[in-house]
């Protein structure tokens, strides 16, 4: 009967639900919240992960925005094979040198030995020229713009789920144009994309700018990136754009006719967003109680729980709670109703919350005869977070619960801006860049040493250049390592 369905069959207390606080042990909180909100799991090869759908529906979310804007700014998508002759990826110098130890190769097809051995992609530049030069005649066919979504193998020895993975899911954009600024301002526009993205979408103020040589992309002649402060203030690069110039034209041979009817190579740019935004996304806002979803890209935005105890409120209970999940859906806004009978409210509302769920509905019998629901914030725990009686009347709630959802995604991107911002030390000297560094800060300072005093920095204090960013204060100042005029300032940090 229904009274017995009420009780709990699963105790509250469920055991394998812990996370570890994340002040205590970060890195086990990030495992712990992967496993527990069912995000990921381990693949049977080392360093491989299988995307659950709760994680992958974070990733189609992401998806879903940028692919629009990549349509907005002219790309049209596209597909290339996912394995390249290994003699590809030896025409370019630095880039063979850059990706050699990273490489998975096909030796073996259909139980014989192959001619040539094949590389299973780590990125497609080299197949993208290959093609290009076939595509690309006359400056007529430029700037010629694409992009695809596909998945990408890289043997990294160091692996974590969603943050660097042996395969792992991305978009790789290509570009080739007829001049190097027509590049350089695609490559610039792109990064610029990327920061709207993190901004508005994942509520992830990131800094944007430009890698050193040292940082730069194996073939590129600049790389542009996004840096991402995690929350034990490590940095993360969450996306690059490259600026190519003519070095995989040049080892390709894609050349075009200008308007004088001179053979000339392609300039060309590569940027890319992988599955590592959604560790991103975790690590910048999660808490310990779990994840934390900015809403713009949260699966289920509002979550609502009817609550009942005697049977003949259950009708009542849960014709309100279809009622406003429609109310709240015809606005467009994700929400999911939990009425199983399995689980008590108060297991609900553990899970939901582990689960970053922006919102949260409780309607109980009292709700049902005000007319009115009460919402809880994730951002906000407690009772702090709670708001009591709002009316279920459709047009004040949707309004009601669209603004809160507003509020929620500005609160995230404040709090971690002023996260990042009081986690970044301006230093003048090496000392205290070392100081700034062992405190697990952000050193910011002025720079225009060598490569080799850049190493040195890595070597002495784990710390590399995360980027000179496109935000620079006025003025030459001194070079913090060797005092010498530097025009920008660099940032340093330990980094994933
Ligand atoms: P790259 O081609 O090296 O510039 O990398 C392009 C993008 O992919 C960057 O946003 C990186 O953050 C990301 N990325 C690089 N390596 C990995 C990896 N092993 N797993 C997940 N994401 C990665």
């Amino acid at each position: 009967d229904l009274k017995s369905k009420q009780k709990p069959r699963v105790p509250d207390k469920d055991k394998d639900r812990v996370i570890t606080p994340r002040s205590q042990d970060f890195n086990a909180w990030y495992l712990d919240v992967i496993a527990n909100a069912e995000l990921a799991d381990y693949g049977p090869v080392r360093g491989t992960m299988v995307i659950r759908p709760y994680g992958y529906a974070i990733w189609e979310a992401i998806q879903e925005y940028l692919n629009v804007k990549f349509k907005e700014t002219g790309h049209s998508n596209m597909y290339f094979p996912q394995f390249i002759p290994y003699s590809f990826i030896e025409k370019e110098a630095s880039h063979v040198e850059g990706f050699s130890p990273e490489l998975a190769l096909v030796t073996i097809g259909g139980g014989k030995e192959l001619e040539e051995k094949l590389v299973v992609r780590p990125t497609s530049e080299t197949i993208v020229n290959h093609m290009f030069t076939q595509w690309i005649h006359s400056y007529r066919d430029l700037p010629l713009m694409i992009n695809q979504w596909a998945n990408v193998t890289r043997w990294e020895m160091r692996t974590k789920p969603f943050i660097r993975t042996l395969e792992f899911l991305w978009q790789e954009g290509h570009t080739a144009h007829t001049t190097l600024e027509e590049a350089e301002k695609e490559a610039l526009q792109m990064i610029d994309v990327y920061t709207k993205f993190a901004y508005e979408q994942a509520a992830i103020p990131v800094i944007a700018g430009r890698k050193s040589r040292v940082e730069t992309f194996a073939g590129a002649n600049r790389t542009y990136t996004i840096e991402a402060m995690m929350g034990d203030r490590k940095a993360l690069q969450a996306g690059t754009s490259h600026n190519l110039g003519q070095n995989f034209s040049r080892a390709f041979g894609t050349q075009f006719t200008d308007e004088n009817g001179q053979r000339q190579h392609v300039w060309q740019t590569s940027w890319a967003i992988s599955t590592r935004f959604v560790g991103a996304i975790i690590m910048t806002h999660g808490d310990d109680t779990g994840l934390i979803l900015p809403p713009k890209l949260a699966p289920i935005q509002v979550v609502i729980v009817p609550i009942w105890k005697k049977v003949d409120e259950r009708t009542g209970v849960l014709n309100a709670t279809s009622s406003v999940k429609e109310t709240l859906q015809v606005t467009g806004i994700k929400v999911k109703i939990d009425d199983s009978e399995q689980r008590t409210p108060g297991w609900k509302f553990n899970f939901w919350e582990m689960k970053g769920v922006p919102l949260r509905i409780e309607i109980g019998p009292r709700d049902v005869s005000s007319r009115t629901v009460v919402i809880s914030r994730r951002d906000i725990p407690g009772k702090q977070g709670k708001v009591f009686g709002i009316s279920m009347d459709s047009s004040t709630l949707a309004a009601y619960v669209k603004d809160l959802l507003d509020e929620i995604q500005s609160s995230l991107l404040g709090r971690a801006t002023s996260f990042r911002d009081s986690n970044i030390v301006d230093v003048s000297s090496y000392d205290e860049l070392k100081e700034a560094i062992a405190q697990g800060k952000w050193a910011r300072g002025p720079w225009s040493a060598s490569d080799k005093d850049e190493l040195q920095i890595k070597e002495e204090t784990g710390a590399t250049i995360r980027c000179f960013p496109f935000e620079q204060p006025e003025g030459t100042k001194s070079c913090l390592m060797t005092g010498n005029p530097a025009e920008e300032v660099a940032i340093f940090a330990k980094s994933y």
